[in-house]
């Protein structure tokens, strides 16, 4: 089949190299100024603003069977355009939905799903309110475009909820969300096909450093019956409620047990790139079955798995000489805090696998090394 893939960036190559292996051909959605370094050599990339009507566009990309996203920021207006003469998968409605906080932590309570206490704000007097009631520390977020930390705030006392309320009249649409007291940070990764058969990865655990992930291990440790029940349901809320197709991403706080959802992606997910050597069906390879309405591969690891995102800095080629390592690089220029690429590693147990991560952890961020 022809896919097209909205963004140009690392998601979107490895989606292509996976679908690639499965006979399918790709295009690419290019934003204004978008890097497509990633995805040189794998299709055809296609500026966006170059064909403004739908019917256009999907000419340039060599008339796609199914559309596709590598990220939640894309005109709903364009996929809804394009929905008219091919399948887009994800739907626009759900992109729509996981591209706010606002809509997407709505949507989640409407599901009885748990969130992080939250109160949409537009002003100052609302973001005082709000604040007030929710308490200190309070996570201020805007509704759209943030990511990995950015465009978020962290009030602790009245003096910062003042600074902030003082600038809200050129600030966007903000969320607040009261301190979860969580133990750690998980996440699960989500498929459902065309046809609705769903297959649901172990709970990972994920570590991040400045906001941004830095290393993730599957399974997570400790998961009881009833969180992994909770983390279950979760997901499969979400996919059937939604009538969801594609691979669909969980970030979760656990807070002794209890999971609260802190965001939702509608797409392939950072955490759930240890998948790619796990010898399990990995999120990109599912996910492309899933919109090709192929139903989903197997999910499981027969091994401890891990990732150690490679944030702004190439390894040493030493480190690459181990057996247990694989690397995937990203062929973008390295910049300070910018993923350039992941290395996976496996264990037969996880004390090995844990040590493995320290050890490929400690060679990658010497002590007091800046990102
Ligand atoms: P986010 O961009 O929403 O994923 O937030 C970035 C990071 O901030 C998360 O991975 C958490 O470590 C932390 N964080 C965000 N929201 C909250 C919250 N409501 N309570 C506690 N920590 C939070």
């Amino acid at each position: 089949m022809r896919i097209a893939i909205a963004g140009c960036g690392q998601l979107a190559r490895m989606l292509a190299l996976a679908g690639w292996e499965m006979g399918h051909r790709f295009s690419f959605i290019a934003d204004p100024g978008e890097g497509t370094d990633c995805v040189d050599g794998l299709g055809p990339v296609v500026a966006r603003d170059d064909h403004p009507e739908p019917a256009a566009l999907l000419e340039a990309l060599g008339r796609p069977d199914i559309v596709t996203v590598e990220k939640e920021h894309v005109s709903v207006a364009l996929l809804e355009g394009l929905a008219e003469h091919c399948l887009v998968a994800p739907s626009p409605e759900a992109i729509r939905i996981c591209q706010h906080r606002g809509r997407e932590k709505t949507a989640l309570q409407n599901l009885g799903i748990s969130t992080a206490p939250f109160q949409l704000v537009e002003d100052g007097p609302s973001l005082i309110t709000a604040v007030e009631a929710l308490g200190y520390p309070a996570f201020v977020k805007s509704c759209e475009q943030g990511y990995d930390g950015q465009n978020q705030w962290l009030l602790r006392d009245p003096e910062s909820l003042e600074a902030l309320a003082a600038q809200m009249d050129s600030l966007p649409p903000l969320v607040v969300e009261g301190a979860v007291h969580f133990d750690r940070e998980l996440s699960m990764i989500a498929a459902r096909s065309v046809s609705g058969e769903t297959a649901l990865y172990p709970l990972a655990e994920n570590r991040h450093r400045e906001g941004i992930l830095l290393t993730s291990e599957v399974p997570a440790a400790n998961i009881n019956e009833e969180t992994q029940a909770q983390a279950h349901h979760i997901a499969r809320t979400l996919l059937e409620q939604w009538s969801y197709v594609g691979v669909l991403s969980i970030e979760l706080f656990d807070e002794g047990g209890k999971l609260r959802v802190n965001e939702l992606a509608p797409r392939v997910h950072n955490s759930g790139h240890w998948s790619q050597d796990a010898g399990v069906t990995s999120q990109f390879s599912n996910h492309i079955r899933a919109i090709t309405d192929t139903r989903p591969g197997n999910t499981r690891p027969a091994l401890y798995a891990g990732m150690v995102n490679l944030l702004g800095r190439e390894p040493d080629a030493t480190l690459l000489q181990a057996e247990d390592v694989n690397l995937h690089w990203y062929t973008k220029s390295v910049r300070s805090r910018r993923k350039v690429g992941h290395i996976n590693v496996q264990a037969k147990d996880r004390a090995r696998l844990q040590q493995r991560l320290a050890e490929l952890e400690a060679a990658l961020y010497p002590e007091g090394e800046p990102l």
